[in-house]
């Protein structure tokens, strides 16, 4: 029984319970979907918090620039390229036998400095927060002080008497535990079986600890949370529930319209943004896809891509039991070279608060994400890994559907005009042996 109900019974009411069941790879476009305006107050945050993440983001950014010198350039900020991907596009359409026009983006996520993934938004926007609530109520520094002071022994000693822990698949395990380390903290990392060894390797190099567990996302959670209970000096970043995560992926929108604006790309209702975004817990993709909302409103369509073996969100949302089911309780795995995206049950938080503004859920083979490695490096010398591939099939998926396209009202010239892009979301720390063996897989794929 799954609540209440027989897992045929479920199927009966739900029918594409079959084709996950059947790790089939599988589309679907929420129904329940509606306006920007009707639907933003479910999420309980708003454009104000936004800001104040941008804000505490710039303030953070004279440290940033001088203890992470590959940040220096940027002046701190912690930003990716947008690069246009019209051989992929090509590609893409050819194989699904489309025709419709439109450009094709992706957004280099991989090529963030210090931790080379999404989670260097969500993830280092947290511990900044909670490294700066610590020393403004300290008096080590003000709110109008160059937070580059925080570079100091004296900083290093106060945030050493406290202790950050998360529970994590690799990468945030990676933003969390860097960024953390080098503030002076104590950081536990609570790594999941599915990690990577040289995520595990690159953490104990920075002087962080890592706990390593013979079991999947959820227990390595649980035991963070665990760890944080027992000590009152114990601060535990919640992946399953943070705002502050959120809020900090949420940054990347306002950052993304000034880059499309410079490279002449339009984003309004004659000019649709559909945008491909991985899924793991949702955190990543749900707050993006929030400040996407308040940055472009109605004009853009957001899409969560996950694995065949892995796809909480969708089980999650489409069931609307979001937390309360995992994947694991309909007898499907939760094992996918996708390790970033290797997660059984969502995130309640995230479900709920962006159902009515997600246009539509897709699961990809591992397979396939492994073929889109190989091709996407062959067309456009693109490193990533093998999550950061999910969003690449969303275009072929969305432009199939004309059920899809006539309800959002996208005629023929619309899409011509519209922009695609894909949240390419890690890859370019992954060591160069891993990284050929990824392309070797694909390879043998094709
Ligand atoms: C974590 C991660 C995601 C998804 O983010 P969630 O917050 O877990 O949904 C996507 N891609 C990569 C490479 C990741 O590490």
């Amino acid at each position: 029984m799954i609540h209440g109900k027989t897992l045929e019974a479920w199927q009966a009411s739900h029918p594409l319970l079959a084709e996950l069941l059947a790790l089939r790879e599988t589309n679907w476009f929420n129904p329940a979907c509606v306006p920007v305006a009707t639907a933003l107050e479910d999420v309980g945050l708003d454009a104000e918090d936004v800001a104040q993440a941008s804000a505490r983001l710039r303030r953070f950014a004279p440290y940033l620039a001088k203890v992470f010198p590959q940040t220096a350039e940027a002046g701190g900020i912690i930003e990716s390229p947008l690069q246009p991907v019209d051989e992929l596009r090509r590609h893409l359409l050819q194989e699904a036998g489309l025709s419709a026009g439109g450009s094709m983006w992706l957004k280099m996520d991989g090529e963030l400095p210090i931790s080379g993934s999404i989670k260097a938004r969500g993830g280092i926007h947290e511990v900044l927060k909670h490294a700066e609530e610590l020393a403004l109520q300290a008096g080590l520094i003000t709110l109008d002080d160059d937070y580059a002071r925080l570079d100091s022994d004296e900083a290093r000693r106060f945030f050493g008497q406290y202790k950050v822990a998360v529970g994590s698949t690799g990468n945030l395990g990676l933003s969390i535990g860097i960024m953390s380390a080098k503030l002076g903290f104590q950081a536990t990392v609570h790594m999941s079986s599915d990690a990577r060894q040289w995520k595990k390797d690159k953490l104990r190099a920075s002087g962080v600890a890592v706990v390593e567990y013979d079991s999947d996302y959820s227990v390595a959670v649980e035991q963070g949370r665990r760890q944080a209970e027992s000590d009152p000096r114990c601060y535990f970043v919640d992946d399953e529930n943070s705002p502050h995560l959120f809020l900090g992926y949420a940054v990347a929108a306002e950052r993304l319209a000034r880059q499309f604006e410079r490279e002449g790309v339009r984003v309004d209702a004659e000019h649709p943004l559909f945008v491909y975004l991985p899924c793991g817990v949702g955190g990543g993709p749900g707050g993006v896809a929030f400040g996407l909302k308040l940055a472009f409103g109605d004009a853009v369509h957001c899409f969560f891509a996950e694995p065949t073996h892995s796809p909480c969100m969708l089980l999650g949302v489409y069931t609307g039991l979001h937390d309360r089911i995992s994947v694991q309780e309909l007898g499907i795995d939760n094992v996918t070279a996708a390790d970033g995206l290797a997660v059984g049950r969502p995130s309640g938080f995230v479900g709920k608060a962006m159902q009515r503004l997600i246009d539509g859920y897709y699961t990809v083979d591992d397979d396939t994400l492994f073929r889109l490695l190989a091709t996407a490096n062959a067309l456009e010398g693109v490193r990533l890994e093998p999550s950061a591939l999910a969003g690449v099939p969303g275009m072929q998926r969305v432009l199939r559907d004309d059920g899809y396209l006539a309800r959002i009202g996208a005629s023929e010239a619309r899409l011509e005009r519209a922009t695609h892009l894909v949240w390419a979301t890690g890859g370019s720390m992954v060591p160069e042996p891993v990284f050929a063996g990824y392309l070797e897989k694909g390879r043998s794929l094709l």
